[in-house]
């Protein structure tokens, strides 16, 4: 999380759309290409962290070569591709659908309504429940987050909390499943169609194996996905006679749409925004990724006080996920919310801002 653990030249980097490659504009136009470590090589100080300055030239485009020689070292999950790939065709095919052959405001409405409920799962419930322990949740509310997250096919929460606790502990490094560093489209979309340098680490969530429910989701997860994410949509379409619109509407589209929503946190927010809370990291505060994200793009505050409840922390910040917690615990369905100390909070701006 320290400062001494960024790139060097991390403030004049532009990152380009190839995963596994930085540049930074030099002076005299000059650009500096770095390459990321080859998988598997273990790093042992941060020196390393570039496998070498590879090329230095006055022009702005990578030679084929060297885009050959990158594009080769990272193996293609084609599970992960072939149905990212599929989904975004039938997310296209969704807004055919429905502008040419059946236009239904039933099926756009339960799309609308099951990217709601899909995404408070994310960011209520695998992000801030799971992932981070910041209250207590009732079964009926843990069970819901399992549910809806499994139907936002991110991995079962056990798999995502994992690698999400990588990011926190080892943010911007090269053991950060989405490490912001390699550049804007790794972190986006590029981690998960690439195989992962190492397998995310489990001991780190062995608090949540103890809930049976985890271990369930995360056993029939495929199933589970399948089922509230394809299935019940379509069943739920037949009552107004459009079993296909609402699964694409419900199912693809709304896919496709939160997918993009929650890469923009390991990508948007660490790359845009201002960091009011600490410099430690990459991470960001922007309202803006708040809006696309349920309250997410408070990530700045998020990185520094990972414990709170809270991303937008103060009563006007966007932040639908903390007034959804909020509303959870007044209905007696989470306890124990919890919130940093203000002077904390405060303590942290002032280092900053001085
Ligand atoms: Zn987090
Ligand atoms: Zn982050």
């Amino acid at each position: 999380m320290g400062a001494s653990q960024a790139s060097p030249a991390r403030s004049t980097e532009v990152y380009v759309g190839l995963p596994g490659v930085a540049s930074s504009r030099l002076a005299g136009g000059l650009r500096e290409v770095r390459i990321w470590k080859i998988r598997g090589e273990r790093l042992k100080n941060r020196s390393d962290w570039w496998e070498t300055v590879a090329w230095r030239s006055s022009h702005a485009r990578f030679p084929p070569l060297l885009k050959r020689t990158l594009m080769a070292r990272l193996r293609l999950n084609y599970t992960n591709t072939v149905f990212l790939v599929s989904a975004h065709l039938l997310a296209a095919f969704a807004i055919l659908y429905l502008s040419v052959i059946h236009f239904s405001w039933w099926s756009v409405g339960l799309g609308v309504v099951w990217l709601a409920l899909c995404g408070l799962s994310i960011t209520g419930g695998y992000h801030r429940l799971f992932a981070h322990p910041t209250y207590k949740a009732a079964w009926p509310v843990r069970l819901f987050h399992l549910l809806f997250g499994a139907a936002s096919a991110q991995n079962s929460a056990l798999k995502w909390s994992a690698d999400h606790r990588d990011h926190h502990a080892r943010t911007d490094q090269e053991e950060d499943p989405y490490n912001a560093q390699r550049g804007f489209w790794w972190s986006h979309i590029g981690w998960v169609l690439f195989d992962a340098d190492s397998e995310p680490d489990f001991h780190r969530v062995g608090d949540l194996a103890r809930d049976p429910l985890v271990r369930f989701q995360h056993s029939h997860y495929t199933w589970l996905a399948i089922l509230f994410g394809a299935a019940v949509p379509a069943a739920i379409g037949l009552s107004w006679g459009d079993p296909l619109g609402a699964l694409l509407c419900a199912g693809f589209l709304r896919l496709v749409l939160q997918w993009h929503a929650t890469f923009s946190i390991n990508s948007f927010a660490h790359q845009i925004g201002t960091q009011p809370y600490s410099r430690a990291t990459s991470a960001r505060d922007s309202w803006i990724t708040a809006l696309l994200t349920f309250g997410e793009g408070y990530h700045n505050f998020h990185h520094r006080f990972q414990a709170d409840y809270r991303n937008g922390v103060r009563w006007y910040h966007f932040d639908p996920t903390k007034w959804f917690v909020w509303g959870l615990s007044k209905v007696g369905l989470a306890r124990d919310l919890r919130r940093m100390p203000r002077q904390a909070i405060e303590r942290a701006r002032a280092d900053v801002s001085g």
